[in-house]
């Protein structure tokens, strides 16, 4: 699952004890564990085996750290970019733009133009305007854009509604019943090559039913691009969740064990068991765009407590990570499990909260963690997919750093950000001066 385990009392992520290093280089600290992102990576890339002509595309904007990036690359990867920032992060981190598929309902002209001269392998197109600027853009630089529609099932993903993306309520795609006469316009165009077609219905998608559904809805619209059009791909998007809950209870006689109560989740065989057999007949290359299923549980963010508060109704844990640098609890509800670096006696039950001037500044309400002191520090687990890449410099704050961890060896590959990064760029009115 993933590599991040107690050690002669002490959390480490694989090789590496997390509080010599969260000593060495500050906090707040992202790490990531390479082994997991790795594991992650080859057990999907494995389960889908049966599918002789298939890619894993990670979902870069999940995390897109450049050693992240690299890691993937080298390990076979493509990549799903929502942006023309994310390709050049790809390119300049050595990824093939051959293995790149582009989503996004608001590409720009330049984005596009600059996606076409790189050589993506598609557009994943979300409307039909989309199409006609891809088309005007293409001719105009002479040459023919390839592209995907992306279908809109209305499936009920069945997960958070920020992360639902597959339903008639969602900006996303176009629905299914349009996309026939789409390709037909598609197919006039002199700008437009057809190469495949797509869909995406959300994140954190813990069963596979959902998936099932989604497949089972598409295939016949599938099977008539293929005669129709010679498609030569069906991308069937990302959202494999993960487990947040703990897979560790902490603070308990003994200290930690095995969470009996974890909830099962998608396996990746699961997953394929399921998928594959649809999608084997038809002879196509099949993408996929897992983002969170390879690194959310690949990482974590150390944070040291600064005070422990108590009011007269509850008990706060203050640490020195906040909102600006993980904002999922408060965006997305999202439970992180936290569990402090080395062992301690006794419990308390408290808020965890940051040091932000926001009352939604919390990752935790009336949690019961490990009975921490001031200077101890804790991780947040699970926080490897929508973590550093959401991180603002609210409050002035600058942005953590982050580093990889490969064996007993580590790198920073992210330095902290200092004062001076905090005003970069900012200038007075001349008339202020
Ligand atoms: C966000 C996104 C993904 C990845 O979602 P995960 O839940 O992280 O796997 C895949 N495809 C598209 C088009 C996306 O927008």
């Amino acid at each position: 699952m993933h590599d991040f385990r107690i050690k002669s009392g002490r959390l480490h992520c694989e090789g590496v004890a997390l509080e010599a290093l969260a000593r060495e280089r500050g906090t707040p600290l992202y790490v990531y564990s390479q082994h997991t992102i790795t594991d992650h990576f080859q057990k999907l890339d494995r389960a889908l085996a049966d599918l002789p002509d298939h890619l894993v595309c990670y979902a870069m904007k999940a995390n897109s750290n450049a050693a992240v990036l690299r890691l993937l690359a080298n390990l076979g990867g493509g990549f799903d970019i929502v942006s023309a920032g994310e390709l050049y992060r790809v390119v300049r981190a050595g990824g093939d733009p051959r293995r790149c598929v582009f989503a996004g309902v608001g590409k720009r002209e330049e984005e596009i133009r600059y996606a076409l001269e790189q050589g993506i392998y598609s557009f994943n197109v979300e409307s039909a305007p989309e199409i006609g600027r891809i088309n005007k853009v293409a001719v105009a630089l002479g040459r023919r854009a390839p592209i995907a529609i992306r279908i809109n099932p209305n499936v009920e993903a069945g997960t958070h509604a920020k992360i639902t993306t597959g339903t008639y309520e969602n900006k996303f795609g176009i629905a299914i019943e349009d996309v026939a006469a789409v390709y037909a316009r598609a197919a006039r165009l002199p700008g437009i090559r057809i190469r495949g077609v797509q869909m995406h219905i959300g994140s954190q998608i813990t069963s596979v039913a959902p998936f099932v559904k989604a497949v089972k809805k598409a295939l016949p619209l599938v099977k008539k691009l293929q005669a129709l059009y010679n498609i030569e791909f069906f991308s069937i998007g990302g959202g494999i969740g993960i487990v947040y809950d703990p897979a560790l209870e902490s603070a308990t006689p003994g200290w930690w064990r095995r969470n009996p109560k974890a909830r099962t989740w998608l396996t990746p065989r699961r997953y394929a068991e399921n998928i594959v057999p649809l999608l084997a007949p038809l002879g196509l290359r099949v993408l996929i765009e897992p983002g969170r299923f390879i690194v959310g549980n690949a990482g974590v963010l150390v944070t040291q407590v600064q005070y422990v508060k108590s009011t007269p109704e509850k008990t706060f844990v203050i640490v020195d990570a906040g909102m600006n640098d993980l904002i999922r609890p408060i965006f997305y509800d999202s439970y992180h499990q936290i569990v402090p670096l080395r062992k301690t006696r006794g419990t308390l039950v408290a808020d965890v909260v940051g040091p932000i001037c926001e009352s939604g500044d919390y990752f935790a309400k009336g949690r019961r963690l490990a009975a921490v002191r001031e200077g101890d520090y804790l991780a947040l687990l699970s926080a490897g997919a929508y973590g550093f890449v959401m991180a603002s410099n609210y409050n002035s704050r600058p942005l953590a750093a982050e580093v990889l961890v490969n064996g007993t060896r580590h790198a920073v590959v992210r330095e902290r950000q200092t004062q001076a990064d905090l005003v970069r760029g900012e200038s007075l009115a001349e008339w202020l001066k």
